[in-house]
């Protein structure tokens, strides 16, 4: 049984701190700055690659650091949950990217259309192109909404169609079509993809709050939820997918297993999933809609992507430990388009961000590395208001615990909501800063 530490306690120890949660208190070794004249270009300035542009500003003396992207709305992920729960107003996830640049960096306000790592050169939307001695990718991944037969962002909101994926003005439709549904009753329809996707326990969050806002208003008698499983299990770490579906057993869902979503027809409210039986329809009131997900296509059909992982998926090929490029030694990725077998949330870029700097610079100075990554990944995976479990594993699917004693992984713990709801954002913008 977990050690539950009070509220106050809790607040002065989390807040008191500059590192919080996400892998505990990561204290920052002060290194020696590095003179150098390399020219960096950081593809990305979300969350690994503003942290990243922070700390290699502060680490190197000289450089020449490029960040190239065209989306001015910073937005903090994490809390599309939150809204998506009627908890957070979607102005919550939303700040300025230019709050978190630095400003010796220079901004390149477009995408990044084509990376040619042999001319070591990167091209942007308008035709400027951008060499580089070092390049980090760290682009995210790409909503493939289009995918699903029927489905538009558009529809986000209507119908009893909702996706807390695509916005957060998206999370908070979603919100309004949850609320409505836990009033009036019916089919709850939640899914996954079938491909990589971005904090895999987003899907199960959801479908734990739903179920929760239909039992606190007293609706949950003439409510059905469905959760269609794109594979046999319920999440990839063997025991939190133990864990996961004695709740769900518990929670009264409807679990179907090989089940990836295909087709939706919002007039007939029903959806289409692909299964081992062949095709088969689920009728909704409300559903949750997660699109299949890969690279973004610079990054897709450039010649970084492995040839035999993630097929059509297009993720960078690193090593796993060192996140450098497997073929082009000055390349590295950090956050989601990372080809590594884990590590698609926001916490793992916290910890491969500090690798990415060390083991560029490394390269920088002529000497061999010291940071790897070990997989670190973290979902608090949120199963009812105020109560979550804080997960937390590696590549070898360990569960590794950031206060090991006092906050048990696989218990519901409200500590753990307190991590979510209030911790996390705040490390977050530490992370940003460079500084966590
Ligand atoms: C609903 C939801 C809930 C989540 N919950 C959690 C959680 O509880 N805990 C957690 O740790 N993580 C969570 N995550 C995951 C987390 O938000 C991501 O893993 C994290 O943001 C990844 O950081 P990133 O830098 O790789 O990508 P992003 O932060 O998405 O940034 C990618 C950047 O690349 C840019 N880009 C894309 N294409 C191009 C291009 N062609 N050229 C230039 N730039 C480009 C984008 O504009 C963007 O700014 C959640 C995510 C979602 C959607």
């Amino acid at each position: 049984m977990a050690f539950e530490i009070g509220r106050r306690q809790f607040l002065t120890a989390a807040l008191g701190s500059s590192a919080l949660t996400y892998g505990a208190v990561r204290a920052r070794p002060v290194s020696a700055q590095v003179a150098t004249s390399a020219k960096i270009v950081i593809i990305g300035a979300g969350a690994a690659g503003a942290a990243l542009a922070n700390r290699l500003s502060t680490r190197l003396d000289g450089a020449e650091i490029t960040i190239i992207d065209a989306r001015k709305r910073h937005l903090y992920q994490p809390g599309f949950t939150l809204i998506a729960a009627g908890l957070k107003p979607s102005g919550y996830s939303v700040t300025a990217t230019s709050d978190w640049l630095p400003r010796s960096v220079n901004w390149i306000e477009e995408g990044a259309a084509e990376i040619d790592p042999e001319a070591k050169t990167v091209t942007t939307e308008t035709g400027t192109t951008v060499g580089y001695d070092y390049l980090v990718v760290a682009a995210g991944l790409k909503l493939n909404y289009d995918q699903i037969e029927g489905m538009d962002v558009s529809l986000i909101g209507k119908d009893g169609i909702g996706s807390v994926y695509a916005s957060p003005e998206a999370a908070e439709a979603t919100w309004r079509e949850m609320d409505r549904f836990t009033d009036e009753g019916g089919v709850g329809l939640f899914t996954r993809p079938a491909t990589e996707m971005k904090c895999a326990g987003a899907p199960l969050k959801y479908t734990f709050l739903t179920d929760d806002y239909a039992r606190r208003k007293g609706n949950r008698g003439k409510t059905e939820i469905v959760y269609a499983a794109h594979s046999k299990s319920l999440f990839g770490v063997p025991i939190v997918n133990e864990k996961v579906r004695m709740l769900y057993d518990e929670r009264g869902f409807d679990t179907r297993y090989e089940h990836v979503m295909k087709a939706i027809d919002p007039g007939r409210k029903v959806a289409t999933f692909a299964t081992p039986e062949g095709d088969q329809e689920i009728p909704f009131d409300f559903t949750n809609i997660i699109p299949p997900m890969s690279a973004p296509d610079v990054v897709r059909n450039s010649p970084l992507p492995w040839a035999d992982k993630w097929v059509g998926e297009g993720y960078v090929e690193v090593d796993p430990f060192t996140l450098r490029h497997r073929r082009y030694p000055e390349v590295f990725a950090a956050g989601d388009v990372a080809g590594v077998p884990k590590g698609k949330t926001a916490a793992s870029a916290k910890w491969q961000v500090p690798v990415v700097e060390d083991q560029l610079v490394a390269q920088i100075e002529g000497r061999e590395g010291e940071e790897v990554y070990n997989g670190y990944t973290s979902c608090p995976l949120i199963t009812r208001v105020g109560r979550a479990m804080l997960i937390e594993f590696d590549y070898d699917n360990n569960l590794v615990p950031s206060f090991p004693g006092v906050i048990a992984p696989l218990e519901e713990l409200w500590v753990s909501w307190l991590m979510k709801e209030i911790a996390l954002k705040a490390t977050y913008n530490a992370m940003l800063r460079g500084r966590a």
